[in-house]
C-alpha cells in the first residue's frame, strides 16, 4: 500500500477569487498559457456525487455515510454553467465534456445539454459535447440525452467479469446493466462511443484481453476501448507505482492476441495514444499519464461542481469563478479574468512526476477526481 488514507468527513478546496484585469481583454480571442498551450477543452463537473465507490477515485472508507457532499445551493445552476461555457467558447474552447461524480445523477441534465448544444464557436460551428458516465443510468437516459443534443459518450467499464466489476465499483453493481446502457447509447446514435478501463495491476489487469475481445465481437469498430494507467489523483486512493501497469505492457499483452499498429493522433492535445487492430477490428487507445506524460499539449481546463476553475487534474488550488458569476460582473470582466488565469498557467504535473521532480505538485492536498471529473 502507498500513501496513507486520510478519511475526512468533508473536503473543501482552496480557491482564489480571480483578479479582474484593469484593461479588459476583448471577450473572446484565443488564449495561450505560459507553455504556449491553447484552451480547447472544458470539462464541467455537474455533481460531486456518485453511486459507485471505485477505489481509485472514491474509496468507500473516505466517501462513507458521514461524508457531506455539496449542498445543492452551492452547485452552479444550469444557467451559470451555460454562461461560463459561453465565455470559454469565446476564448477558443470547442469541446465540452460533462463529468461528475456521476453526471447522470444530476436531475434534468438534458436541460443543460440543450442549453449547451445551442452555443456556437466564434466561427459558427456546433460544439463537440460529450459526457463521461459509469453507465449505471445510461439505458434509461440515452434517448433523452441524444434528443437534447449530446453527440457522443464515454462509458467507464473496468471489467467484463461480473465479480471483478462489482469489486471495482465496490457497490455490488452488476456489469450487465452497464452493457445494456452501452447498447442503448448505440441504438440512439450516440457515436463514437468510447469505453474507459482503468487498469490496476493485480486487480483487473487480467481483464484487458477479455474486454478487448468483447468490444471487438459485440460492437466492432464503432466503439473504442481505452486503457487508462492508474493515477495518483487526489489524496485518498492509496496510490502506489506497484499497482500501475504501464501502457506499453497493455499494448504488449494485446498485440500478442490481436496484432496492433500505432496510429497518428486525431488532434493535438488528445489524451489517448491510438493503436489499430491489423485485422481491421477497430482501434484502441492508451492513456498514460504516469509513464508517458502528455502535458506538453494539454489544452484542458476543469470547472468544478461549485464553479472553481482548475488548470490541471492534479491541482490543489482553484480559481473561484462562481463569485464572479454570482456577482455584479459583466461577461467582459469574467472573460478577461479567465484570460488572465489561463495566461499564467504552467501546470505539467505528470511531466514533473515522470522526471521524479519532488515539486511535481504544490505539496498541498491534490483535488479529488469526483469533484472535478477525470
Ligand atoms: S497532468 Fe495536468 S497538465 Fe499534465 S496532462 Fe494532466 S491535466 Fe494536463
Amino acid at each position: 500500500m502507498g500513501e496513507t488514507f486520510i478519511p475526512l468527513a468533508d473536503l473543501r478546496y482552496a480557491a482564489d477569487v480571480p483578479r479582474i484585469p484593469e484593461t479588459a481583454l476583448p471577450p473572446g480571442g484565443l488564449l495561450a498559457d505560459r507553455l504556449g498551450r491553447p484552451l480547447r477543452d472544458l470539462r464541467i463537473s455537474v455533481t460531486d456525487r456518485c453511486n459507485f465507490r471505485c477505489s481509485y477515485c472514491m474509496p468507500k472508507e473516505v466517501f462513507d455515510k458521514a461524508y457531506r457532499f455539496l449542498p445543492h445551493s452551492s452547485l452552479l445552476s444550469f444557467e451559470e454553467i451555460t454562461r461560463a461555457a459561453r465565455l470559454f467558447v469565446a476564448h477558443g474552447v470547442s469541446k465540452l465534456r460533462l463529468t461528475g461524480g456521476e453526471p447522470l445523477l444530476r436531475k434534468n441534465l438534458e436541460l443543460l445539454i440543450e442549453q449547451l448544444a445551442a452555443l456556437r464557436t466564434p466561427e459558427g460551428e456546433a460544439l463537440d459535447i460529450t459526457l463521461t458516465t459509469n453507465g449505471s443510468l445510461l439505458e434509461r437516459k440515452a434517448e433523452a440525452l441524444r434528443a437534447a443534443g449530446l453527440r457522443r459518450v464515454t462509458v467507464s467499464l473496468d471489467a467484463l467479469d461480473d465479480t471483478v466489476f462489482r469489486r471495482m465499483n465496490d457497490v455490488d453493481f452488476p456489469v450487465a446493466d452497464v452493457l445494456r446502457g452501452i447498447d442503448a447509447a448505440l441504438r440512439v446514435g450516440l457515436a463514437p462511443i468510447k469505453i474507459n478501463m482503468v487498469v490496476k495491476r493485480g486487480t483487473n489487469d487480467h481483464e484487458i484481453v477479455p474486454l478487448a475481445r468483447h468490444v471487438r465481437d459485440a460492437y466492432g469498430p464503432g466503439v473504442i476501448l481505452r486503457f487508462i494507467e492508474y493515477m495518483d489523483v487526489g489524496a485518498t486512493n492509496g496510490w502506489c507505482m506497484d499497482e500501475v501497469l504501464p501502457s506499453a505492457a497493455v499494448v504488449q499483452r494485446l498485440t500478442e492476441v490481436f496484432p496492433l499498429q500505432p496510429l497518428q493522433p486525431n488532434a493535438s492535445g488528445e489524451t489517448a495514444a491510438r493503436w489499430r487492430y491489423l485485422d481491421g477490428g477497430g482501434e484502441i487507445g492508451v492513456i498514460s499519464s504516469v509513464t508517458q506524460a502528455f502535458c506538453r499539449d494539454c489544452n484542458r481546463a476543469r470547472l468544478s461542481t461549485e464553479g472553481k476553475l482548475f488548470l490541471c487534474l492534479f491541482a490543489s488550488r482553484g480559481h473561484d469563478l462562481r463569485t464572479l458569476l454570482r456577482g455584479a460582473y459583466s461577461d467582459e470582466q469574467i472573460a478577461a479574468a479567465i484570460g488572465l488565469i489561463w495566461g499564467e498557467r504552467e501546470d505539467r504535473y505528470s511531466e514533473l512526476r515522470g522526471a521524479g521532480a519532488a515539486a511535481a505538485g504544490s505539496g498541498e492536498r491534490r483535488v479529488e477526481m469526483h469533484y472535478i471529473g477525470g
